[in-house]
């Protein structure tokens, strides 16, 4: 979708997104859960995997089921930020202990 400012915004399930170059890509994290799931943790919040995309994966706040919050991420191959969504999220972010043998459980 391209407005006439010519600012190119994504428009996914009505909503729109604008994205932002602003991430930092050393915040993100990859983390193992206990039950066996893998979430990337970005500034402080999860995200779950989506669906794979020409040259990496889209993964979805994890935060979502919740609180419908559809922030989401781009990362590439090499598992870095590409792309985000500059929308805030509608909740405050997860809390996760990690236990001993490197799992993380959610508090
Ligand atoms: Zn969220």
């Amino acid at each position: 979708m391209r407005l006439t400012n010519g600012k190119t915004l994504l428009m996914v399930d009505g909503y729109t997104f604008s994205f932002s170059n602003q991430y930092k890509v050393s915040q993100l994290k990859v983390m193992r859960l206990a039950n066996g799931k893998t979430l990337l943790m970005v500034n402080g919040y999860t995200f779950s995997y989506s669906n794979h995309y020409k040259g990496g994966q889209r993964w979805l706040c994890s935060g979502k089921d919740a609180s419908r919050c559809r922030v989401f991420i781009y990362v590439n191959e090499r598992m870095e930020v590409v792309k985000m969504a500059s929308r805030d999220h509608s909740h405050k972010p997860p809390k996760y202990v990690r236990i001993t043998n490197g799992d993380y459980v959610k508090v």
